[in-house]
């Protein structure tokens, strides 16, 4: 079963999807991720993301696109596949089309102003990636790791990365939901209760 994970930034989508990715062994594949590690090691790639990524826009559709295609013919799993922050725009959701049967869309469903504080309070574990809370303190909760803020987390970026989610993610909904494969949960609540009814869900579909 393939899954589509929809939510704004800090929605929690990451989150859920490492942990479903763990104990229901799907593959997961962060787009997010990908481009901050393709940056890391300055690749060509990395180098082409960065400007995009660092103003909160989103990086050109021929490069993300050719750049998953290439991560889905990689996998070994065929148990299926979580795509966390791929696709962004309907252009990418019908160039998916071709390449990948999407299953499900889950949408993780947070307000704005909650979202706004989640974001600007979000720290990234450099190590293992983790995501936690500026008042978890400077440590790792999973690894021990060192934990920084992205700067696409700074207040000035989070705006332009919400406005972009608004004009071109956000339509993603309505298109998952005429397919009929769409299925909406509150993120508001704590990740527990989030991820049971994320897996009930799954479970119901299968
Ligand atoms: P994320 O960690 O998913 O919030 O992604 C961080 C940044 O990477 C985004 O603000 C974009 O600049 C870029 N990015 C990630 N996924 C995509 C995508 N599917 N299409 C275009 N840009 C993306």
């Amino acid at each position: 079963m393939n899954i589509v994970f929809l939510g704004s930034p800090g929605a929690g989508k990451g989150t859920q999807a490492v942990r479903l990715a763990e104990k229901e062994n799907f593959s997961h594949i962060s787009t997010g991720d990908i481009f901050r590690a393709e940056l890391k090691n300055n690749t060509p790639l990395g180098m082409k993301a960065k400007e995009y990524i660092e103003k909160g826009e989103l990086v050109p559709d021929e490069l993300v696109v050719n750049m998953v295609a290439t991560r889905l013919a990689e996998l070994e799993s065929n148990s299926g596949c979580l795509l966390d922050g791929f696709p962004r725009n309907l252009a990418q959701a019908k160039a998916m089309e071709g390449k990948i049967p999407t299953d499900m869309a889950i949408f993780i469903h947070v307000d704005e102003d909650e979202i706004i504080k989640r974001l600007s309070s979000r720290r990234t574990c450099k190590h293992c990636g983790n995501l936690q809370s500026a008042d978890d303190g400077a440590v790792c909760k999973k690894c021990g790791g060192e934990v920084y803020q992205r700067d696409d987390d700074k207040e000035e970026v989070i705006m332009n990365r919400l406005d972009v989610y608004n004009e071109q993610t956000k339509p993603l909904i309505k298109y998952y939901e005429d397919k009929g494969i769409l299925f909406t949960v509150d993120g508001a609540r704590n990740v527990d209760d989030v991820y049971s009814d994320i897996v009930a869900a799954i479970k119901k579909n299968d």
